[in-house]
């Protein structure tokens, strides 16, 4: 079996090395946007989008012109690389997996990725076009390398290596199963009646980065001090990215090392994003309220977690299995009664019928569990 692996760490960088890596994430940023740009203008225009290589064929003509020429100083390969992230992008787009791709963003999503034409040497790394450079190496890379990516995390950069190695199919070390319900009040409820509430440091932070954007909308545009607000907010975003990430790890982590089985709800975030709006023909029902709910969901990153689980399960050799989640929170696991009135409160499962009462998240969890058994 073929394990992918990846490996963060923060980059020692220098002035000269900053420049580089800003005119290469520059550099990427406009290649991207430009097609993506192109793109848009031929769909409306009931032209089919530039596949891969008539993509790659233009930026040889960019690369080549007065214009754009200056993109011929970066690494032809860097760019290409782009291409075939937009290119994965339109292609999971159209399976249904994600969102369109968006334009990027200056400094919020500032990155560029080397295939194979980098080396290594212990903490050291050699990007062509920029040369050598070191890293905080705080633990070995196993495997071997498939592709490098620089990213900027606030103030700092990044350095991220793919890696693939061959491993044992390995057997996962306990045999339970349990159901996990994922919700708004609670972010995760385990079908074993453990509960994990969200994330708290992360609403503080957004009560901050209200205030921030507040701040920066009375301040005069492009001002040195508008400048300055602006350079808090990245900051504050990126701490929001690294407290998020970090609490789905741990999250998933234990999860996965305890469960073999993992069931969860085919939640379908997309579908229900879609649903808030509704159509012209039927219009949504509370509309607000569903867009703060879905506001809520993507801030949680239930789309994250549930890749991240599904990803360790496949190291320890356990299983995810997503499930229908209708009725979920509505089942009796007594009597199997189905009623809206059976969750008249957010916290409490009653059963109109029989009378039993449960943790109405746990309740949902283990409805879940059973859906999975039942699949299996
Ligand atoms: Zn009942």
């Amino acid at each position: 079996m073929i394990q992918r692996q990846g490996y963060h760490y923060r980059l020692k960088t220098t002035p000269a090395l900053r420049r580089s890596f800003a005119q290469y994430a520059g550099a990427c940023r406009f290649v991207w946007n430009k097609v993506l740009a192109v793109n848009e203008g031929r769909y409306l225009a009931g032209v089919p989008r530039l596949n891969y290589y008539q993509a790659a064929w233009l930026l040889t003509q960019w690369r080549h012109s007065e214009e754009y020429g200056w993109l011929a100083a970066v690494s032809i390969h860097a760019l290409q690389h782009c291409l075939r992230d937009l290119e994965r992008a339109y292609t999971t787009l159209w399976a249904g997996r994600t969102a369109p791709p968006r334009f990027r963003k200056k400094f919020l999503s500032d990155s560029f990725r080397f295939p194979t034409d980098f080396q290594r040497d212990g903490d050291r790394l050699k990007l062509p076009k920029i040369g050598w450079m070191r890293f905080w190496q705080s633990r070995e890379i196993e495997g071997t390398m498939k592709n490098v990516t620089i990213r900027r995390d606030g103030k700092h950069w990044t350095v991220a290596f793919q890696t693939e190695r061959e491993v044992e199919p390995p057997v996962h070390p306990s045999t339970s199963a349990v159901g996990i319900d994922l919700g708004i009040a609670t972010f995760a409820a385990v079908s074993d009646g453990t509960l994990y509430p969200p994330l708290h440091a992360y609403r503080r932070l957004q009560t901050k980065l209200a205030k921030a954007q507040q701040r920066m909308s009375r301040k005069v545009k492009f001002s040195k001090n508008w400048q300055k607000c602006q350079t808090v907010i990245r900051r504050i975003h990126a701490t929001i990215a690294r407290c998020r990430k970090d609490f789905l790890h741990k999250l998933s982590t234990t999860i996965s090392k305890n469960h073999a089985v993992i069931v969860v709800e085919d939640l379908q975030i997309r579908n229900m994003s879609r649903s808030a709006k509704g159509t012209v023909e039927e219009p949504g029902h509370n509309v607000a309220q569903k867009a703060g709910l879905n506001k809520a969901i993507l801030d949680q990153g239930w789309g994250m977690f549930r890749q991240m689980l599904a990803y360790k399960q496949v190291w320890s050799g356990g299983i995810v299995l997503a499930v229908n989640p209708r009725y979920t929170s509505q089942t009796c696991p007594q009597c199997g009664g189905v009623s809206s009135k059976n969750r008249l409160q957010q916290a409490l499962f009653s059963c109109i019928a029989c009378g039993y009462t449960s943790h109405a998240d746990v309740n949902a969890a283990q409805n879940i569990l059973a859906l999975g058994q039942r699949e299996r």
